[in-house]
This record gives structure tokens, C-alpha cells and sequence, in this order.
């Protein structure tokens, strides 16, 4: 069993007690006021007689009371769901209906007059009464090993959100070997925490920052939307570790004080959540030559992140593709063609995780739980469905999504691989590859969503040059047929590209 969560928060809050734990744009709060907080909630949460282990789902942004109201459900011995002010209300009903939470803590306004559910909702201002009134608390009944530590549910591109059930082991054995020499995180560091609470990359950042005592510069949602607030405010965040996706870090490279002469503090660089391209880390260690950049790889339903690898300068060079990395601690990587597992090393398959990360399942939904989470010699394992290889030395290289594997007049094409095919032109940017389909399903040609390294009036002659310079660098049967000029790619909630999205625009 790992050393337990709120232990561990206690110790590290009475040892710096003074020291800042969160800054939301200014609004500091020290570990001990946080400390003080996390107590009050939890002992008015422990009167409310609420069942054993019953969920509570926390609605906000990014306010200091959301990390309060984990750590307080935590500590009281139940689970939070986290849920983003702005999330659909199709989405707020389906994970209503999914968790049947015991309580709502409405940190930002929660709209349950257009919801069904029976949970009573502690409102802000209830909230900040409850926080007037500093109590302590002890218990030895929080949440611990194996209980559930967190409900998160998935964005739902496909199909309803699916409730993963993440427990304390789980979420302790990240966060340690976040914490761990695998990555370059100091004690007292400042973290950006920009990714939402909802999605799971956050835990990368909040609750390391609190085991080692650093701090928590959050970024909320309407100043990430706002590029000039955004701008201004970060250089002067102090900023030592960088947590979010590829595409958040292409945003801030449209600006040029993103760079290691204004943030000359900026380490750290931990991405995760979708593929971290050569010309991104390239760019990147452009910006920031004396920066270690790691590329980390998991889904939620495996905690956050179970691989991960220095990406060097080295590397970036050797590669076309960058590596994800070797398995924590715990985890045991394979590569599975259906129910077989496939050995020989290089050969692309399933990504099938196995080990202590493995959540417990689908919540109440134990048709989709069977589909997907199995169990290899008794241990825990999930099927990914992502496509990868591994290296004879256990080097994971993820090679896309299964299904964004088409066939195109009898060729098996990987969308990623394309895609990465068309970055290799100096004319583009950035690129989205988009299969069209017809009326009988079958793919019959593809699209590529270019966003050019320089925007031109003459797209003809622009597509007609993109063309030329990808001789030899794309086989000729990946060439999509039709180009598309973007200046941007939408993004999904969770600050990736919204490749779906952009397939279901595509085939309207
Ligand atoms: P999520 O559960 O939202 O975190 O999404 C997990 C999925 O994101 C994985 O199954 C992968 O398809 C993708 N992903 C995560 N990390 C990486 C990475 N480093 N490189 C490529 N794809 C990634």
C-alpha cells in the first residue's frame, strides 16, 4: 500500500506552513490556510450523514475551493467527481445520472434547475460560510489503498461520458513517480496549472505540487481564452514546471515571450494527451534550450500518464516520430493483437497496460467495464486502443488511434502517420488529416487541414508547392487529394486538437 494521500498533504502544509500552496492570478493561499480549510470542509462534510464512500461531485474552474473540496472529500473518506463550469448540460445529466452523487459543492454556480437529481448543493455562499468557520478534524477513515479517490469522466466524443474509477493507490503511485528521479521536479517548485480539474492531465500538476511543496499557479479558464491577459500574466508567473498538451504549448508559441530569456525559470516541461510532434519539441527546445521536455503517455482509465521519456535533442533528431517512453514503476506495457499478445519486439499492435495504475472500471456500467478492462496472470490490464510498438528495451512508441485507421483503395492508412507525413513539408505548420467518406462507409479520399507556415492568397499555388516539397517524404497513396486552409484548429475541452470534430465536420 502507498503512503496516504492526506498524510503525506498534512505533513508537507505543517512543514511550510507560511509557504504559498495556490495562487489563482494573485489570490494567494498559504499551506496552512489551505490545511485549515481542508480540515473545516471535512468535518462538516463527516456531519452531513452522508453513505459510506458516496461520490460528491465538485463543480468549478479553477478556484483554490476545488482543491479544497478534493482534498476534504479526501479526507472524509469519499470520492469527488470534478466537473468544469461550462460543460454541456447533456454531459452534467449523464454524469448526474451515471454517479448519483451524494452531494453537489457548487464552487461556481451550479444550474440545477435544469437538471434531475435528488443531491443536496452546497452553493458558494454556503461554501464560504462553511470555510468562516475554521474547525479541525481527525480521522483514520479517509479515503485509502483501494477505495476510490476520484470519479472522472471522459469527454464523451463518442457516446456518453464514461465514469472511470480511479483509487487512492492508483492516484498515490502517479503522483509518486512524478515526484520521482524519472522527471525533473524540485521540492517548492511553481507549477502551472492550466489543464481543467476535469481532465485528468491535471492531476499531473496539483497534487505533486502539494506533495512537494510547490505551488499551484493556476490559469483560470476566461484568462487561457483571453491571449493578451494570458500573455501578460505569464511571464511573470515564475513558472519552473510546464504540465499540459502539445497543442497548449503551440498557443503559447505564438508568443514570442514565451522563451527562456523572459521565463528563464521554465525547467520543466511534462506533456501528455496526445501526440508531441518533432516540430513542436523542436520549437520548443528552441525556445528553451536549457529545458528538459518529457513526453508522457496513458488514458484516464490507467491514471493519467504510465510512461514517459526525456525527449532530447538526440532523440528528436533519430526520430520521425517521438517515443512515449518505458513503463513506471508498477506497470507492465504490451502490445496484444486481439487476444494475443504479440513479442516480437518492433511489431505494431494493441497497447494493453497491466499493474497498479488500472483503474477499477467504468462506473455502473459493467458491460463497457468487460469490454475493455481484463485481467493478464491475475493483474490488472486495459485494452487502450491506441496502436503502438515496443522496443526490444521496452521503449513505447504509440502509433495513433485504432480507429483512425482507415483503409483507402486497399491500403491500410494510419491519419497520424499521414499527418506526420505532411508536417515534414517547411510549408506547413501544422496539419490534420480527415478521411471522406461516401454514402456506403467506404473512405474515398482524404483531406488535409493545413494550418501554412505563411498564409497565402493563391491557395492553388500554395497546395501546388505543399505537393512538391512532400516528394519523397509521404508515399504517394497517404497524399490526401484536397487541401483546406486553416489558421487554427478547434480544440476540445481538454485543450487537444478535436480531431473527431473535425472528421464529423468533414463528412456532414
Ligand atoms: P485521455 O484519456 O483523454 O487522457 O486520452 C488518452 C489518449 O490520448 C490515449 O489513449 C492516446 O490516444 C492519447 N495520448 C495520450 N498521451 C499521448 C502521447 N504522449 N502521444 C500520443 N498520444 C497520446
Amino acid at each position: 500500500m502507498s503512503k496516504n494521500i492526506i498524510t503525506v498533504f498534512e505533513q508537507v502544509a505543517s512543514d511550510n506552513a507560511t509557504r504559498i500552496a495556490y495562487d489563482e492570478m494573485g489570490k494567494t493561499t498559504s499551506y496552512g490556510d489551505l490545511h485549515k480549510a481542508v480540515d473545516t470542509l471535512a468535518a462538516w462534510l463527516s456531519r452531513q450523514d452522508l453513505p459510506a464512500h458516496s461520490p460528491i461531485l465538485v463543480h468549478g474552474d479553477h478556484q483554490v475551493e476545488m482543491i479544497v473540496s478534493f482534498l476534504a472529500a479526501l479526507k472524509a473518506g469519499h470520492p469527488y467527481i470534478p466537473v468544469s463550469t461550462g460543460s454541456a448540460l447533456p454531459r452534467m445529466q449523464s454524469i448526474l445520472d451515471t454517479a448519483n452523487p451524494a452531494l453537489v459543492i457548487a464552487v461556481d454556480d451550479f444550474p440545477a434547475a435544469k437538471l434531475k437529481f435528488t443531491a443536496p448543493v452546497v452553493n458558494h455562499a454556503q461554501l464560504a460560510e462553511i470555510l468562516a468557520n475554521p474547525q479541525p478534524f481527525t480521522t483514520t477513515t479517509m479515503v485509502n489503498g483501494d477505495e476510490l479517490a476520484y470519479v472522472l469522466f471522459t469527454s464523451g466524443t463518442t457516446g456518453s461520458p464514461k465514469g472511470v474509477e480511479v483509487s487512492h493507490d492508483n492516484f498515490m503511485t502517479f503522483v509518486e513517480w512524478v515526484l520521482s528521479d524519472a522527471f525533473n521536479i524540485k521540492e517548492h517548485a511553481n507549477f502551472l496549472g492550466q489543464p481543467p480539474y476535469s481532465f485528468d492531465l491535471s492531476n499531473m500538476y496539483w497534487l505533486p505540487a502539494l506533495l512537494s511543496g510547490g505551488t499551484i499557479k493556476a490559469l483560470p479558464h476566461n484568462v487561457v481564452e483571453n491571449f493578451g491577459q494570458m500573455f501578460t500574466a505569464l511571464p511573470n508567473l515564475d513558472l519552473n514546471v510546464f504540465v499540459g498538451t502539445p497543442s497548449f504549448a503551440d498557443m503559447l508559441m505564438l508568443s514570442p515571450a514565451f522563451s527562456e530569456k523572459q521565463m528563464a525559470a521554465l525547467k520543466t516541461f511534462m506533456f501528455c494527451g496526445e501526440e508531441l510532434t518533432v516540430k513542436t519539441a523542436t520549437a520548443l527546445h528552441q525556445r528553451f534550450p536549457h529545458a528538459k521536455i518529457y513526453n508522457t503517455y496513458g488514458p484516464t482509465e490507467t491514471t493519467v500518464a504510465v510512461s514517459g521519456i526525456e525527449i532530447t535533442p538526440t532523440i528528436i533528431e533519430n526520430n520521425d516520430r517521438l517515443p512515449v517512453g518505458y513503463a513506471k514503476p508498477g506497470v507492465t506495457l504490451s502490445i496484444w493483437d486481439g487476444d494475443k499478445q504479440i513479442t516480437t519486439p518492433g511489431k505494431q499492435g494493441e497497447i494493453v497496460i497491466s499493474g497498479d495504475s488500472v483503474a477499477h472500471g467504468y462506473m455502473n456500467n459493467p458491460v463497457k467495464t468487460a469490454k475493455s478492462f481484463f485481467k493478464i496472470a491475475g493483474v490488472p490490464a486495459y485494452r487502450t486502443g491506441d496502436a503502438g510498438t515496443l522496443d526490444e528495451d521496452g521503449l513505447l512508441h504509440h502509433k495513433g488511434r485504432m480507429d483512425f485507421q482507415i483503409k483507402l483503395h486497399g491500403f491500410r492508412v494510419e491519419l497520424d502517420e499521414v499527418r506526420v507525413s505532411l508536417e515534414k513539408s517547411p510549408l506547413i505548420k501544422q496539419a490534420v488529416a480527415v478521411p471522406k467518406y461516401n454514402q456506403a462507409g467506404k473512405v474515398t479520399h482524404l483531406i488535409a487541414y493545413v494550418i501554412p507556415n505563411e498564409a497565402s492568397d493563391d491557395e492553388a499555388g500554395l497546395t501546388k508547392k505543399i505537393r512538391e516539397s512532400l516528394q519523397g517524404l509521404i508515399m504517394p497513396y497517404m497524399l490526401p487529394t484536397q487541401f483546406i486552409y486553416r489558421d487554427s484548429f478547434p480544440m476540445s475541452a481538454n485543450g487537444k486538437i478535436a480531431v473527431k470534430q473535425m472528421i464529423a465536420e468533414a463528412n456532414k
